[in-house]
């Protein structure tokens, strides 16, 4: 492998699917930076690498495309080299090597020491977690844990990320600081399941502690917690989010369904009644909390009734932020030994329903927003609005504000306090005072 003909070439890296993609590409792209490489973040350069996404049918469909159309752009002379990595790679290497030859090397989710080499570059322990942030300045994703445990029966994710793994406090923290440092304001702390952290390394669950360490930070202002898992929610939490302002009311708990018989065939440890107890203990201890969540319809053996009562709860519970996915037949998981029984078109038409429903909901909810004045922080300029996020709205998933012009200068990553004027489903509209 002859490393110094890479030399000087640009490193493209391209990020496909989720948030914890995101991160790896940028520890990716942060190893390049140290070891001297010019590495750009889906951009133009001689060697692309793409980091992959193998989660769901669209997802590995997006995925495949974008090396198919990087393998042409290689076949067309336009790329030197082609590398691919993350979660498809390391689920379907063989088949992807045979199917797709062009690429000059595939590489698992765990092998950034080996990719890096391919790249020219040496693997670097000291950097403990920097990277190249490719969201705007003022907010980064802090992976906390890596893989999962549990045994969801629609979830490839183990397969692609292995045993659950959480990564010490004290390196978080670090992390954290240095982030803190380049003028990050919001730690988006991620992981496959938030909840289960420290239950390896520490033999209790220690979200609670790391988030009393990471509120001890000066210029961190926001943390949120996204992908909370329902069954063993650690209820310390709930007290240290109601306690710390700078812990946004705010948190991301997919349920997947409220059904108990297809919870039980999900494998996802918990009831309906269970759920709801959870909820309501959100609501109780975090008055006003935002909560987000994500469900999926058509699982196999999902009976039309058994929706409309996931229907019912929907309307009943009022999310204030939530995604619906369609059901996805993933080989190698519990549920694939299982019949596949909802057809498409019908699992799509649920999924659109389940939409509608909370599409009105959060129309309400904004609604009842109007005349009220929130602390936003402003993410970016766009035509004749500023776009910002209160603390109940997460990046790209969750709504905006959008701030008419005024006078006063502003600039991305500043806090400021808008009046309501109006609102849409998804969306709310005012003025800075
Ligand atoms: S908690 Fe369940 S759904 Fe989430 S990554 Fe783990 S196995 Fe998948």
């Amino acid at each position: 492998m002859r490393t110094r003909s890479l030399g000087k070439k640009k490193i493209n890296i391209i990020t496909l699917g989720c948030s914890k993609n995101i991160y790896d590409s940028e520890v990716l792209m942060g190893q390049l930076r140290a070891n001297g490489k010019d590495v750009v973040h889906e951009g133009k350069g001689e060697i692309v690498v793409v980091n992959t996404c193998g989660f769901i049918d669209n997802a590995k469909e997006e995925s495949i495309n974008t090396i198919l159309s990087c393998a042409k752009a290689k076949r067309n002379g336009t790329i030197e080299k082609l590398f691919v990595t993350g979660c498809l790679s390391e689920r379907y290497k063989d088949d992807l090597e045979r199917e797709i030859p062009d690429v000059d090397q595939y590489f698992g989710t765990q092998d950034l020491p080996i990719l890096l080499k391919h790249l020219g570059a040496d693997y670097k322990h000291e950097l403990v977690g920097e990277r190249l942030l490719t969201t705007p300045k003022h907010y980064a994703y802090l992976k906390i844990s890596e893989g999962c445990d549990r045994p969801c029966s629609f979830c490839a994710i183990p397969l692609m990320r292995g045993k659950h793994r959480s990564t010490p406090i004290e390196n978080l923290v670090r992390q954290a600081k240095s982030l803190a440092k380049e003028g990050v304001k919001e730690l988006i702390l991620i992981a496959q399941d938030l909840t289960y952290y420290g239950l390896d390394i520490y033999k209790r669950r220690a979200l609670g502690d790391l988030l009393q360490s990471l509120t001890k930070i000066k210029e961190i202002e926001w943390i949120r917690l996204h992908y909370a898992f329902p069954s063993g929610f650690p209820r310390d939490v709930l007290h240290i989010i109601k306690r710390e302002p700078k812990i946004c009311n705010y948190i991301d708990i997919p349920l997947q369904h409220s059904n108990t018989r297809v919870l039980k065939s999900m494998k996802r440890g918990t009831t309906l009644d269970r759920t709801n107890a959870l909820l309501q203990d959100f609501r109780q201890m975090v008055p006003g909390m935002a909560i987000r969540t994500t469900l999926i319809v058509g699982y196999p053996g999902e009976t039309l009734e058994e929706f409309e009562e996931m229907k019912a709860w929907v309307g009943e519970q009022e999310f204030d932020r939530l995604g619906c996915f369609t059901y996805s037949h993933e080989e190698n998981t519990g549920a694939y030994t299982l019949d596949d029984d909802v057809p498409q078109e019908e699992k799509e038409r649920r999924a659109a329903e389940i939409m509608d429903i909370q599409a009105q909901i959060s129309f309400n909810k904004n609604q009842e927003k109007i005349g009220e004045i929130f602390r936003v922080l402003l993410d970016r300029k766009e035509g004749e609005f500023w776009v910002g996020r209160t603390e109940f709205d997460s990046p790209d998933v969750d709504n905006t504000v959008m701030i008419r012009l005024s006078s006063k200068e502003l600039k991305p990553g500043e806090f400021c306090h808008v009046k309501i004027s109006s609102a849409t489903e998804f969306d709310l509209f005012g003025d800075l005072i």
